[in-house]
């Protein structure tokens, strides 16, 4: 039976993808269907409206391995629309899945609609400067950026979890050793307050001055992308931007930053942002909400102090 289909290796984003599911079963009329490799989710997403919960069984642990299982399943079941979270992982697995169904895809999707028979999506182009519509003819396929949606919440939903023994052994691939990645502190990405750092810092040594103004302001550091992967003063999970990470925080405090497009399409997001830089021109001050024209060498102990007594 046609119906539209949502995965993620990442729960949190899954529930984020019904979101976007459940406003397309409105206007589809179809069944919002959940894979997920991980059972304990599916209480969950059933209770947040997914109409049907399949948990993939496979001996290799790798998400991206589940790719032809989830395209034979994909067949089976008609499916007419396949949102997938665009993670790194996700992202692979949606380039395999669409290419075995011949399907279209669009990656990193902002909204998803259905329109006049087809899926409308929207997204970001030449590095955030447009947005471009895009229509998809079914069976559809959209990736869609984390945190792009709120997740959903629970209503009391009643679907049926089924559990799928799937063969996904990768043929001449042994898996030797895994190295998972150690973060150095919190994952910017999800916070809620973020001190940013360009390269109107003069030397490393002076990152102590955007550590203070974040431990007062309760935030996690960013930096531009020269910072990290030029100067590596930082590591590159902590720059922002079109290639980096892309934030959402409550606020967001800049120093010493200009401000090029590439770095303010992944603050775009951000509810406040505050901007310190000495020249009045800095297209940062366009993005922001409040601008300090000034030497954050100046502003932002001054900033500090201010936080620090309240
Ligand atoms: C394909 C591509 C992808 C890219 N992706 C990214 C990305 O994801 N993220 C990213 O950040 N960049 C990215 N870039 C780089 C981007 O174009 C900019 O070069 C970069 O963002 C500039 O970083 P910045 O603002 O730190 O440095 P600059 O542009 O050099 O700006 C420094 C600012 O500091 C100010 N300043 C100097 N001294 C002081 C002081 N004492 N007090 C206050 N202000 C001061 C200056 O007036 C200036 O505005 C990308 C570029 C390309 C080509």
């Amino acid at each position: 039976m046609p119906g539209i289909w949502i995965y993620s290796e990442d729960s949190a984003v899954a529930r984020q993808l019904l979101t976007a599911g459940l406003t397309l079963k409105q206007s589809m009329q179809q069944p919002v269907n959940v894979l997920t490799l991980e059972e304990s989710d599916a209480p969950g997403l059933i209770l947040a409206g997914a109409d049907k919960v399949v948990v993939l069984k496979g001996t290799n642990p790798w998400p991206e391995s589940y790719s032809a299982a989830i395209e034979t399943l994909l067949k089976e079941e008609q499916a007419s629309v396949f949102l997938i979270g665009a993670t790194l992982r996700g992202k692979d697995l949606a380039a395999k899945v669409a290419a075995g169904l011949k399907a279209g895809l669009v990656t990193d999707a902002l909204t998803v609609s259905y329109v006049s028979g087809a899926i409308e999506t929207t997204r970001l182009i030449y590095g955030g400067l447009a947005v471009r519509a895009e229509m998809v003819a079914l069976p559809a396929m959209v990736t869609i950026p984390p945190r792009t949606f709120a997740e959903a919440e629970s209503c009391g939903g009643q679907g049926q979890t089924v559990t799928l023994p799937v063969n996904n052994e990768v043929a001449g691939v042994t898996i030797q050793n895994v190295c998972p990645i150690v973060r150095q502190g919190a994952d910017i990405s999800a916070a809620s307050r973020v001190v940013c750092v360009g390269r109107g810092l003069a030397k490393q040594e002076d990152l102590g001055l955007a550590e203070q103004l974040a431990a007062a302001a309760g935030a996690e550091i960013g930096c531009t992308r020269g910072i990290s992967e030029d100067y590596h003063w930082l590591p590159n999970d902590r720059y922002i931007g079109i290639s980096g990470q892309k934030v959402k925080p409550e606020l967001y405090i800049g120093m010493g930053i200009s401000g090029q497009v590439q770095h303010v399409v992944g603050i775009r997001d951000a509810k406040i942002i505050v901007a310190i830089d000495t020249n009045e021109k800095a297209p940062i001050f366009e993005a922001a909400d409040y601008g300090i024209v000034g030497d954050l060498y100046e502003v932002a102990p001054l900033l500090t102090a201010a936080l620090q007594k309240k």
